[in-house]
Formats: C-alpha cells, sequence, structure tokens
C-alpha cells in the first residue's frame, strides 16, 4: 500500500530481540542501556500474527535483525515459518556474524533473500575495541563458509568512523577482488549517546574517491537485488560489488519503503523518529490483553498498519533519542 506521500509500502524490518553478544560502543554500549525483560519479547508465533497482518496491506519483505538474532533460540526454524507465509516474497537476514560458523550450513540452506553481516574491522585488536569481544575470526570464518555452502547473495556491512576504522577501507574494497560478496560502506549516523559526534561521519563520498584513488575506477552496476538505498558498484575484475549507503549526506527519505517491528511490539514507521505504536495487545493473547477475538484481533492489526502507513512521516528529526540495538538499525 502507499502512504500519503506516494511511497509503496513494502517492506518491515523484523527485530527479533534486543540482546546482543556484542556491545559496540556506538549502538549498544557495555553501560548505560536497560534490556527489555523477557517477557516483554514477542514470541515468534506473535511475530508471525504481525507478518500476516503486514502481507495483507501489502508488505512482502522481510528483514530479520535484531540486536543480534542469532543469539535468539529458534530462529532459524522461525525464519523457515516466515519464509514459508502465504504472500512473502523474501525474508532476509542481518548479523553481526560470530555465530554465523554454527549456522551458515542451516541458513544457506534457507530460501533467504540476502544474509548482511555487521563487519567493521579486520584486525583482531581492533574489533575488540569496537565490539568488546575477540575472535573476530570467527565471523570471517562464518562468511567463508556461506560462500563454500553456495550462499550468493554474501553482503557485508561496514560502518566506517574517523579516526576508528578509515584506514581499511582498502581491504574492505580488496575482498570484493577474493570473494563473491558485497561489502557496503554506511554512513555512520550518530545516535543516542553518540549524537554529538557529527565528527565521527565519514561521508560516502570521500570513501568512494579513496577507493577510486587507491583500486581503480568503480563502474556501476546495477541488479544487485535488496530493498534497501545502497547504490552499487564494481572494481574492474572484482568478483564481487561495492555498495554505499548515505543516510547523513544523501538520506533516502524520499525512497522510504519500510516499517519496523521492536522485538517489545512497537512498530515504528520512521527509524529516526521517536513516533511508535504499541500492537502488542492485540497479538499477544488479544482476548485476554484486548477483549477482542482472533479473527477481531487480527483485523484490527490491519487497520492500525494502514493507519501507520498512512502517517508514515516523510522524513526524519535526527537521531538523539534513539537506541540502534533496540530497532535493528
Ligand atoms: N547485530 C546485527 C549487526 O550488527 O549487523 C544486527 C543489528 S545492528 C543494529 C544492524 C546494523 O546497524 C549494523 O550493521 C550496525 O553496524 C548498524 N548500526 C548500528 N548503529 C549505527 C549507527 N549509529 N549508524 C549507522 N549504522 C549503525
Ligand atoms: Fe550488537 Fe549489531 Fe549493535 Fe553491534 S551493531 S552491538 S552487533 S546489535
Amino acid at each position: 500500500m502507499k502512504d500519503s506521500f506516494n511511497r509503496e509500502i513494502n517492506y518491515l524490518r523484523i527485530s527479533v530481540t534486543d540482546r546482543c553478544n556484542f556491545r559496540c560502543q556506538y549502538c549498544l554500549p557495555s553501560e548505560g542501556v536497560a534490556l527489555l525483560p523477557r517477557e516483554q519479547i514477542l514470541s515468534y508465533e506473535e511475530i508471525l500474527e504481525v507478518a500476516r497482518a503486514a502481507v495483507e496491506v501489502g508488505i512482502n519483505k522481510f528483514r530479520i535483525t535484531g540486536g543480534e538474532p542469532l543469539v535468539r533460540p529458534g530462529v532459524v526454524g522461525f525464519l523457515e515459518r516466515l519464509i514459508n507465509l502465504t504472500g512473502v516474497k523474501r525474508v532476509s537476514l542481518t548479523t553481526n556474524g560470530y555465530l554465523l560458523g554454527e549456522y551458515a550450513e542451516e541458513l544457506s540452506r534457507l530460501n533467504l533473500g540476502s544474509i548482511n553481516i555487521g563487519l567493521n574491522t579486520l584486525q583482531e585488536a581492533r574489533f575488540k575495541q569496537i565490539t568488546g569481544v575477540s575472535n573476530n575470526r570467527l565471523v570471517l570464518k562464518g562468511i567463508k563458509k556461506l560462500v563454500e555452502y553456495g550462499f550468493e547473495r554474501v553482503k557485508i556491512n561496514t560502518v566506517l568512523l574517523k579516526n576508528v576504522n578509515e584506514d581499511e577501507i582498502l581491504d574492505f574494497a580488496r575482498l570484493t577482488g577474493k570473494y563473491p560478496v558485497s561489502v557496503r560502506f554506511i554512513e555512520f549516523m550518530p545516535c543516542g549517546k553518540w549524537s554529538e559526534n557529527m565528527d565521527k561521519v565519514l561521508m560516502g563520498d570521500e570513501i568512494i574517491s579513496v577507493i577510486e584513488k587507491g583500486l581503480g575506477r568503480l563502474n556501476p552496476e546495477s541488479g544487485v537485488p535488496g530493498d534497501g538505498p545502497a547504490r552499487y558498484f564494481k572494481l574492474p575484475d572484482a568478483q564481487g560489488t561495492l555498495g554505499f549507503i548515505m543516510p547523513v549526506t544523501n538520506p533516502f527519505c524520499n525512497r522510504c519503503n519500510r516499517l519496523r517491528l521492536t522485538s517489545d511490539g512497537l512498530i515504528k514507521s520512521c527509524l529516526l523518529s521517536t513516533e511508535r505504536v504499541n500492537i502488542k495487545p492485540w497479538v499477544s493473547d488479544p482476548s485476554v490483553n484486548s477483549g477482542a477475538e482472533p479473527a477481531e484481533a487480527h483485523q484490527k492489526l490491519v487497520e492500525m498498519l494502514k493507519n501507520i502507513i498512512t502517517k508514515k512521516p516523510y522524513a526524519h528529526e535526527g537521531c538523539r533519542d534513539i537506541q540502534m540495538s533496540k530497532i535493528g538499525g
């Protein structure tokens, strides 16, 4: 269905947990972020009920994110059920990749749209500094396993921060020479506790220029499947592609196609807005919470989604008050 700015809303990003096995400082610092009580987290059945209602309003692409989705038990079975839901065209996954080695075989057998792996450094010491945990080899092994199992839609999402990991631009870009993966550079959005850190933003155009100087001309590449705002290029003779997502210097609100569901049942129609609608009473045992019969609750949910889409704001207001790990990026 279209929103009031004529944008087709066909994509829902679902955060299945606010928990994470990493503590990336800009996303989920080790102190000062309260985790949700477990009983507030939607069950898989409840999330599937939201997905059924979403399909009715024209949403047919889904991305599962977190926190870290692979830390939630049963996530593979849930992905399979979502993929098989009537009306669902594409289900993708975003993960930090730490547990990918364990899951790569199962995941590569699912008909997933893409698996996006957040990886901001290839250097072990720096990995520990950024994520709070050791052993980045686990992530790299997980990625290699996916490729070995023949999974073709691997995307590495790299957030570059000035004076933190900007010296690794060329190392990341070179990965596309070696492997048939897509490396996507995402501009850091100064949010939450980091909202004053505009000086950490490395602009997409700066990154492009470093790559072209170091490795040669980037040729525009069309036909990389995805639901988002990335612009894709390829280096000469590379196996994979390079993508650029520029929420800061080139906001894509005019093409926004998505809603978000947080793990505790709030729908957000804009990542960076603090507006949210609580749909939990209509999916969690509705007869107890809202007094409604299941069919009535389902219909109510559909109406709520239509209403949220109609009221989706055109653009965002900045992200001082948002917590990325709760929303899923
Ligand atoms: N844990 C998974 C991961 O790291 O990929 C999924 C959730 S994480 C919130 C999704 C993506 O959001 C990651 O690629 C992460 O780097 C990115 N992210 C988190 N905070 C961000 C920020 N302030 N600006 C840009 N990207 C951010
Ligand atoms: Fe966890 Fe992903 Fe946030 Fe890092 S970016 S803390 S891996 S949710």
